[in-house]
């Protein structure tokens, strides 16, 4: 039977991140050595006190099913971290935890959208943002920035974007794919932008708040411009900060209404995250704070090592990542340069076939000619990829 599939699956395509580390999984299971800078989660294992507090969990037989929004606790544990590290003041009923932050932007996505609307994205974005968007039947506008910019949009560009149809923008810092964070003052100057344009929300995702490194702390738009308050949502979790990738627990944080409208999205989606895993992330909120520095200087040396390695080649331009675990280089003038090789998607295929690495390339981020590197991977590895790359360069 041919079957026909809906539009909305049509319209997306598989999520690329994901797409480029199961292909690198794929080959090393068939015996090829490569090295994988693709993945977007953290090399080290979750922290010994999280899996302990999860198996306590098992034990105890918390197996059943909880409240869809999440258990009393753990929304009780997001508002006393919003408060404690972000100065930021939310009552447990402004609080949906989801299965990842990614189903969170989706659970809000679907609760804001209407075919028609337009959401603002700010490029190089998050490969998954535009399609979340699509699934909703709005239409994502992509706001295109450069190396020359830092990465980051500038208010004018903001004020050119918005129309009588964008219902939301998108704010991703520290970034991924680039790396780039939002000073206060940068989201001052975007906030005052905003304030002209009150049909616009804001979707704040801080997913790597605690993996910067620039100097400055942490900001988010709501620090600077609390007055958005009543049209922002914040959407974090803690995959990144304490390597839970896997456990999938994300949560937002905003106006009640539209919570509880995503709240009502996920009791006919997903019901509940895992209860287990509610318990664990409650202990990573709660518990030992430090290993979050201390991994956070970890990705900074090896971010340094990295980005001096990727500038001493040629034809590679890099600007330095203010956070998270990817560096975002321009790969331009080594496109043009290969023979065969047309453009960032061709590249990476190059990368895996010659070099034996594997990259996420920047068309899935709104940005060709680019690659993401995730440098979420040992010195070791990553002294040996950098010498890869630059044998493959310079064949
Ligand atoms: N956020 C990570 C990445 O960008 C995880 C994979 C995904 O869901 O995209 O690689």
């Amino acid at each position: 039977m041919d079957i026909k599939l809906s539009t909305r699956a049509i319209a997306i395509r598989p999520s690329p991140t994901l797409a480029v580390t199961a292909r690198a999984a794929a080959l090393k299971d068939s015996g090829r050595d490569i090295i994988g800078l693709g993945a977007g989660e953290p090399d080290f294992d979750t922290p010994d006190h999280i899996k302990t507090a999860a198996i306590q969990a098992i034990n105890d037989g918390f197996t059943k099913y909880t409240a869809v929004d999440g258990i009393a606790s753990l929304k009780q544990a997001i508002v006393e971290k919003f408060n404690r590290e972000n100065r930021l003041s939310y009552a447990k009923s402004q609080v949906l935890v989801s299965c990842g932050c990614k189903h969170s932007f989706f659970n809000m996505a679907q609760a804001l959208l209407n075919p028609g609307d337009e959401a603002i994205i700010p490029a190089p974005y998050w490969a998954s943002f535009p399609d979340m968007v699509r699934l909703a039947g709005a239409e994502p506008v992509i706001i295109k920035t450069g190396l020359e910019q830092k990465f980051k949009i500038s208010p004018q560009q903001l004020r050119t974007a918005i129309t009588a149809r964008t219902k939301l923008l998108v704010l991703n810092s520290p970034s991924n794919p680039t790396g780039a964070h939002y000073s206060t003052e940068e989201l001052a100057s975007l906030g005052e932008v905003l304030r002209g344009h009150p049909h616009v929300l804001i979707a704040s995702d801080d997913m790597y708040e605690h993996i910067l490194w620039s100097g400055e702390s942490f900001c988010n738009i709501l620090n600077v411009c609390p007055d958005l308050y009543e049209r922002t949502v914040v959407l974090n979790g803690v995959s990144k900060s304490y390597a839970m990738t896997g456990w999938r627990i994300g949560y937002a944080a905003g106006p009640e209404k539209l919570i509880q409208a995503m709240s009502n999205i996920q009791s006919q989606s997903t019901s509940n995250p895992t209860s287990i895993a509610q318990i664990a992330a409650r202990m990573a909120l709660e518990g030992d704070q430090s290993l979050v520095a201390e991994r956070c200087q970890v990705f900074k040396e090896r971010h340094d090592f990295v980005h001096e390695q990727l500038n001493k080649m040629d034809g590679v331009t890099s600007i330095p990542s203010q956070g998270t675990f990817y560096i975002f280089p321009n790969m331009h003038g080594v496109i043009a340069r290969l023979d065969n090789v047309h453009n960032d998607i061709e590249f990476a295929e190059y990368l895996l076939e010659n070099a034996g690495i594997a990259m996420v390339p920047g068309s899935a981020f709104g940005a060709p000619g680019h690659m993401r590197v995730s440098f979420a991977a040992s010195m070791k590895t990553l002294q040996k990829a950098m010498d890869r790359l630059q044998s493959a360069l310079a064949a």
